[in-house]
């Protein structure tokens, strides 16, 4: 972006899109988690790294669609892959080739995943992987993490919404029914943990031993902080499910990103069921349901009939079994690595600059993955993450800046890095980060 964002001229085109989008989309986007500032920026083409508006300005793309485009836009190999596919035709209702050979990449390469079955969204991976915990244990419940972001099953998103009340926060979670008119006997089958909350864990699960199917866990989890497990509360958390007969369902959908076998593998983490999506898509809707065999049986053997139908129109289609394919190939352990000493020289960056400045910042991550925080401690859990109004404004003052030096910043999310960034990307970032605690210094 050579002239400034705040000129009426700059981004004209994507307001008059936002004009016309009104009409015909409540709330004026289906894009709905996007920034609008106070419109959202309409894009005409992605290339590698970076996206191009309709209004002709450029910008680093450090949002991915939400982390999906490890290799960032227009991957040749994906490209190819897919066009190669379409003179074939797109979707059939019996099986292809091509969803064997993602399967076979997958579960060749992370441990938890067994057997594998394709969907189109990692909401509906969670929701089938929900299920399959339920249908092998027979028990309706599960537990959670406090405000983690899991997709729109309304099992999985009862307590994602939740804020301080007025007299602060409540000791232990309850959770609340995720939207208006959503059933209250939802939220009875949902109970709340708190991230690396060793004590709170062990007694929750104890008081509903019997009911849990599940406890649904991200092993960092994005929007409640993008924070690292501690490593006790992994060992309590497989002790205490084992214990009581539950199971661990890992929702690896962003953070499969973390490595080459995943981040469950990464953070010592053995859970029963595991989640997948976005980066396995190449681009395109995907999600994973895989696990241990004896729990993934619940979807059929060649001999029995399943004890949980899953289907799907689209689940497995050809498309996006051979995009995703070619996105995990050239995922090898040496492009994972570069990624991660790439995430590494940004974090370690972004936190010399703000003790350079003595600002009230902090960031977490690790990979691809990284947030920035308008608060002097690292949150170790979901309520040192949340933002008050004035801390959220901060947050958009700091987007506003990094639009105006070229650079896509989601905040409140992760954001992440692609294969088709490089240094003079990351210095970008460092350079747009430093100017502003400058500005805020002042
Ligand atoms: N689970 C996690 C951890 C996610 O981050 C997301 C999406 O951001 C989902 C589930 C839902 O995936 P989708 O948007 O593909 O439905």
């Amino acid at each position: 972006a050579t002239k400034s964002l705040q000129q009426a001229s700059a981004r004209s085109k994507s307001r008059n899109l936002f004009n016309r989008a009104k009409a015909v989309f409540p709330g004026g986007t289906t894009r709905a988690t996007v920034e609008r500032n106070p419109f959202p920026i309409y894009v005409e083409r992605g290339e590698g790294a970076h996206l191009v508006d309709v209004d002709g300005n450029r910008f680093l793309d450090l949002n991915n669609n939400f982390t999906t485009l490890i290799h960032g836009h227009g991957f040749a190999p994906v490209s190819e892959a897919v066009v190669g596919l379409l003179r074939s035709g797109t979707c059939f209702a019996n099986p292809t080739e091509h969803e064997i050979g993602l399967a076979e990449l997958l579960t060749a390469r992370i441990p938890a995943m067994e057997r594998v079955r394709f969907v189109n969204s990692g909401t509906e991976a969670v929701m089938f992987a929900i299920k399959a915990a339920r249908a092998f244990t027979g028990r309706h419940a599960i537990a959670r993490i406090e405000g983690a972001y899991h997709g729109a099953y309304d099992w999985a998103e009862a307590g994602q919404g939740i804020a301080p009340g007025k007299n602060g926060w409540d000791l232990a979670p309850v959770a609340t029914p995720a939207y208006r008119g959503a059933p209250a006997s939802v939220a009875e089958e949902v109970h709340l943990l708190r991230f690396n909350d060793v004590d709170g864990l062990e007694r929750c699960l104890g008081a509903v031993s019997d009911r849990l199917a599940c406890v649904l866990i991200d092993p960092m989890p994005s929007r409640a902080g993008l924070i690292h497990p501690e490593p006790a509360f992994i060992e309590a958390l497989s002790v205490t499910t084992r214990k009581y007969g539950m199971l661990i369902l890992a929702d690896e959908v962003l953070n499969l990103r973390q490595g080459y076998t995943g981040a469950s593998a990464r953070y010592g983490l053995t859970p029963d069921l595991i989640t997948a999506g976005k980066i396995i898509g190449g681009g395109f809707p995907i999600g994973a349901i895989g696990g241990r065999e004896e729990v993934m049986r619940v979807f059929g053997t060649d001999e029995a009939k399943p004890s949980l139908p899953q289907g799907g129109t689209f689940s497995a289609n050809p498309v996006s079994m051979v995009a995703g394919r070619a996105a995990m190939e050239a995922m090898t352990q040496a492009a994972f690595d570069r990624l991660e000493q790439m995430g590494d020289r940004l974090r370690e960056g972004l936190r010399a600059s703000v003790a350079s400045h003595d600002a009230a910042f902090s960031v977490t991550g690790a990979a691809s993955l990284f947030r920035i925080h308008p608060k002097r401690l690292a949150p170790t859990e979901f309520r040192d993450a949340y933002l008050s109004t004035a801390e959220a404004e901060l947050m958009r003052r700091m987007s506003t800046h990094f639009l105006e030096m070229g650079v896509l910043l989601p905040y409140g999310a992760a954001a992440s890095l692609s294969t088709a960034m490089d240094d003079s990307d990351i210095e970008l970032v460092l350079r747009a980060f430093d100017q502003f605690l400058a500005t805020e210094a002042q």
